[in-house]
């Protein structure tokens, strides 16, 4: 029995067959000829390989629903779409070998499509994604993407882009694993978002051979090849507990009473129908790029104002935070982000590209004041990446001039957390960011399974400055003699039941998380008093470091283990 180990992200233990996600399709190399191959042949491979490529995508669309099949035929359509072929046998007439030529010919298809923007743009994508595809069949090689497979399996990756989930469909995914990614990485947040058992930076875990049957423990971060009839047990218990824990009744709670409204992070509209359906009391982080990436344009009014709406429309009367856009780093978007940064998480990413890309940040604000004025929810606003006062005044004054009444800051950047005072000056209320401000603290990529051990926000250091901020906010209101501002968490930290307890003890207000998290984390918030929360977090911030400190807690929260979580 072999072990490997990585980092636990979503508790789960379940049994099955491993998929290995194939690795990328690397580009033939420039320039590559036919060399002696006789072209009518070389085309009529190119052709079989399509007609093969198209077979392959329309049998899946046929068998997958929603927004997977329509992503799978529009796929489809392409393999066989006669500009392409055309323009790649022309290719391999002037002597170019089969594969360049397609490559070629994708690449020309795609920038003209490009060219035309708004819908034909994002079409780009299915091209590339096509020729890829061809490539692969022409090489006899696995094709790239998500793998399809009709049993449910354990999907092992060395990582995930937010793209790839596109076409990950939850009833056949039984658990994530990849080789690389941090707990906070775009890879762990979409595991939780779906519930799957995940475990992340499990180095070498992609030797293992496609079929194998693993056994995978998300709370504990293990994946043991050959399981025996122990794992089998554990995993047909874990099944069972797992439809124990109930649905959350919609009041984020302390034993004492004390409330701590517990919130949905989403990225769209379904989501968000999801997220109301689960009782979850608002949106605390509606992440707006979510709603445009694979967009190389800028979404016009309209596209922003139907997509808002459509979260807002599921929480009326409620409350809903929306993020403006936070692109860059790992979540790239073209028409705001530049590609070739050397050095893109401490680049113009978040806020900071209202100062590269002026006028985008304002309309989108414009866009979410439409679809709030035709909607029931309350809606705050909030920007991401801010670093100083003076940011959090000039979004504050944006956000007035949109007549967006209630403007936030994220705390993500070590500097928001510490002058925390001067921001909530200009600002109602702040929301940490644990992921980025771990990241930034710590000066360790979040997405980087090498420092997954870093990463966590666990470290004593994250959660001092997560007690600066709510400190920030107690000396701002002491100054005016007013009450504080609200300071909530919607970091990954929030949706971690114990760490959430933590945060209650920091003085944090609210949390948000996936609302998968939010029944977990409930039960155990209902299992302390609002002063044992605080010596836990008392426990936590005084800890040697990151072990020690979710040692120490957890093994004062024996819910934790009766819930196997
Ligand atoms: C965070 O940084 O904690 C956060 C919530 O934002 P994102 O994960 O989208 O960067
Ligand atoms: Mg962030």
């Amino acid at each position: 029995m072999t072990t490997y180990s990585g980092v636990g992200v979503t508790p789960g233990r379940v049994m099955g067959p491993v998929k290995i996600m194939p690795p990328a399709i690397t580009a033939p190399p420039a320039g590559e000829l036919l060399d002696g191959v006789d072209p009518a042949e070389a085309a009529a491979a190119l052709k079989t390989a399509a007609r093969a490529v198209q077979a392959e995508l329309r049998e899946r669309a046929g068998r997958a629903s929603g927004d997977g099949k329509a992503v799978l035929e529009a796929t489809a359509l392409m393999a066989a779409d006669p500009m392409l072929l055309k323009a790649a046998v022309k290719l391999i007439d002037a002597g170019a070998s089969a594969q360049r030529a397609i490559w070629d010919a994708g690449d020309g298809v795609a920038t003209m499509l490009l060219n035309l923007g708004g819908y034909m743009a994002e079409r780009s994508h299915d091209v590339l994604d096509v020729r890829a595809r061809i490539v692969a069949e022409l090489r006899g090689v696995p094709a790239p993407g998500i793998p399809d497979w009709a049993e449910p399996f354990i999907l092992v990756a060395e990582d995930l882009a937010p793209a790839d989930t596109a076409t990950l469909d939850p009833a056949l995914v039984l658990a994530l694993v990849t080789a690389g990614g941090g707990p906070q990485s775009h890879t762990a947040i979409i595991a939780r978002s779906l519930g799957l058992p995940a475990v992340v930076a499990a180095a070498g875990v992609t030797e293992l051979a496609d079929g194998t049957v693993v056994y995978v423990d998300g709370a504990a971060g293990a994946i043991l090849s050959t399981p025996g009839e122990e794992q089998a047990a554990a995993a047909a218990a874990w099944a069972v507990q797992a439809s124990t824990l109930g649905s959350f009744d919609g009041t984020g709670r302390l034993a004492d009473g004390t409330e701590i409204p517990l919130r949905a992070n989403v990225g769209g509209a379904k989501d968000a129908v999801a997220a109301a359906a689960a009782n979850a009391q608002g949106v605390g982080l509606l992440r707006t790029e979510f709603c445009f990436l694979g967009h190389d344009t800028e979404p016009g009014h309209e596209e922003q104002v139907a997509a808002y709406k459509g979260v807002f429309d599921a929480f009326p009367g409620q409350k809903v935070v929306v993020r403006t856009l936070d692109a860059g780093a790992d979540k790239p978007l073209p028409f705001l982000t530049d590609a070739t940064e050397p050095n893109p998480a401490l680049g113009v990413r978040g806020y900071r590209t209202d100062l590269t890309t002026p006028g985008v940040l304002a309309r989108q604000l414009a866009a979410i004041a439409a679809a709030d004025a035709a909607s029931q929810a309350d809606v705050w606003v909030m920007a991401p990446m801010i670093s100083t006062a003076a940011e959090a005044a000039d979004f504050a004054a944006m956000c007035s001039a949109a007549g967006l009444p209630v403007p936030g800051v994220m705390v993500e950047v070590p500097s928001a957390a510490l002058t925390a005072r001067h921001l909530l000056d200009a600002v109602e209320f702040a929301s940490i960011g644990t992921n980025d401000l771990t990241q930034y603290a710590m000066a360790a990529d979040r997405q980087l399974g090498p420092l997954a051990a870093l990463n966590d926000p666990w470290q004593p250091a994250v959660l001092a400055l997560v007690k600066a901020t709510v400190d920030g906010a107690a000396a701002q209101a002491a100054a005016g003699g007013t009450t504080a501002k609200p300071v909530g968490v919607c970091g990954e930290a929030a949706a971690d039941p114990a760490l959430a307890v933590v945060l209650a003890g920091l003085g944090v207000s609210s949390l948000s998380m996936t609302a998968r998290a939010i029944p977990a984390v409930s039960a155990v918030l209902r299992t302390v008093t609002a002063a044992q929360a605080r010596e836990l977090a008392e426990l936590a911030i005084g800890a040697r470091g990151a072990v020690e400190a979710r040692a120490a807690v957890r093994a004062r929260l024996p819910l934790l283990a009766e819930l196997g979580l």
